[in-house]
């Protein structure tokens, strides 16, 4: 092996990426939260603590970006503990995570896709509240929305992210 090789494999990256998906049904009768933000809606996303399908893929995207043990290994559904808890917990322990690691978020990006009810109206405030709880510009944090058409899953909330964090520790 050569010495540029060697270089190459313990030198620490500037950047690393990210990626997360997730996925939780609508159920009748519970609220509904998407990206840390309460949104009016006949239906919410069950499962897994207060079902916050987008900081969910968030925050595996977030662990995938320093190679962590996912959502599921750090904070199993089977627990009670994480019944009904605020997604924005596991959201901070990932931040964390990145931090130690030497990291920082440069900016996320990130897709909704589901039925209802429509994101657009409330895009600003998700964004500005992700964007606080990475702490980053809302600039940093980009949210499309689309329907799952073709898709056959209108009882279906689908989140897609991915994430750019950068070294802080460069001298
Ligand atoms: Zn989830």
């Amino acid at each position: 092996m050569n010495r540029e090789n060697t270089n190459r494999q313990t030198a620490k990256p500037a950047i690393r990426i990210g990626h997360g998906f997730d996925s939780h049904e609508f159920h009748d009768g519970i609220q509904l939260k998407i990206g840390g933000v309460v949104l009016a809606h006949h239906r919410g996303l069950g499962g897994h603590s207060d079902g916050d399908v987008l900081l969910h893929a968030i925050t595996d995207a977030l662990l995938g970006a320093v190679a962590a043990p996912d959502i599921g290994a750090l904070f199993p559904p089977s627990d009670p503990k994480w019944k009904g808890a605020d997604s924005a917990v596991f959201l901070r322990e990932a931040l964390q995570r990145v931090e130690h690691a030497g990291y920082a978020v440069a900016n996320i990006d990130s897709s909704l896709i589901l039925a209802a009810p429509k994101i657009g109206p409330h895009a600003g405030k998700i964004r500005d509240r992700v964007a606080e709880l990475l702490g980053v510009p809302a600039d940093c944090v980009g949210l499309k929305a689309k329907t799952p058409e073709g898709l056959n899953l209108d009882n279906t909330a689908i989140a897609h992210v991915v994430v750019l964090i950068e070294r802080t520790d460069r001298t």
